[in-house]
């Protein structure tokens, strides 16, 4: 990078920190800053890297679990969901039968029996890949050493899908989230804000997204799922949900996307422009002014 471009560099990466910044501002008078900073927390503990094979199949349940129906349901019976699966010894649950499965039915889970019988199987599977004392996060760090996280970790994800029953595209990247790899995915609730802010492209690859968010985590010395958490708060709780409530976004007048739908109530003269902080966001994701 030459000399002359570092400072605008710099001024790019404050613009967006100052919006991440009135984010969490916007999130901690909606809710409160302890439920707030609880909430983080929360996402943080719950992408920390796993600290065992246990604690790793379990996570690899709990996204089967959620698919089509997220995290908040299973998060709701999440003990029940222990008890079921023997608190996910992979070992044992390997040894579960058809008539548990079908028992599992009857108990306060998620009761579909496709999920339950891929999570048997997965459990016979990771038993069988760490048969003679192996551990299974041993051999995703060994492939995690031949990866590469700029790309989303590819061949991981690919070696995920090899391994286990029902994991698409999609689900194995969620895995590899929920096991600290940061790059694997992007929450569709961050991405989308970061959408209508015109700092990514709607069509931008995940990795690209989650580059951006740890850049900025990088630059405010923060952990980048905590930086993640916030942006995903503030579009599923906040204003920037799925149908924003653009009239009382923090972010509105540094929003092209929330400009652009304010009725045209004044003469053009007066019409609203995006602050020069916006531009110059918009600018540090690469886009024209
Ligand atoms: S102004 Fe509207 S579109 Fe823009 S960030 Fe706020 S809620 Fe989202």
């Amino acid at each position: 990078m030459s000399k002359g471009s570092q400072p605008s560099s710099n001024a790019h990466m404050r613009a967006l920190t100052a919006i991440v910044r009135m984010v969490e501002r916007s999130n901690e008078s909606r809710s409160g800053s302890d439920e707030t900073a609880a909430r983080v927390r929360r996402y943080v503990a719950e992408h920390d890297a796993p600290r065992d094979d246990r604690d790793a199949f379990a996570r690899l349940c709990c996204v089967i679990f959620a698919a089509g129906l997220g995290f908040g349901p299973v998060a709701r019976c999440r003990e029940a969901l222990e008890a079921a699966f023997c608190g996910f010894e992979p070992s044992r649950v390997a040894e579960l039968d058809e008539a548990r499965a079908t028992a599992m039915l009857a108990m306060p889970i998620i009761r579909n029996r496709a999920k339950i019988d891929a999570c048997i199987d997965n459990g016979r599977r990771w038993h069988a890949l760490t048969t003679g004392g192996g551990s299974y996060l041993a051999r995703v760090a060994a492939a995690a050493a031949d990866d590469d996280p700029s790309e989303g970790w590819p061949r991981l994800s690919a070696m995920l899908r090899a391994d286990f029953s029902r994991l698409g595209a999609m689900t194995a990247r969620l895995t590899l989230k929920r096991w600290g790899f940061f790059m694997a995915g992007s929450h569709p609730g961050a991405r989308r804000l970061l959408t209508r802010l015109h700092c990514v492209d709607a069509a931008a690859p995940d990795a690209h997204v989650q580059r951006l968010i740890a850049s900025l985590a990088q630059k405010a010395g923060r952990d980048p799922y905590s930086v993640e958490a916030s942006l995903a708060d503030f579009a599923a709780d906040g204003p920037c949900r799925k149908e924003p409530h653009c009239e009382r976004c923090a972010l509105l007048e540094r929003c092209p996307t929330g400009l652009a739908q304010e009725p045209q109530k004044a003469p053009e003269t007066n019409a609203r422009r995006p602050s020069e902080s916006l531009q110059t966001a918009q600018s540090a994701c690469g886009l024209p002014r």
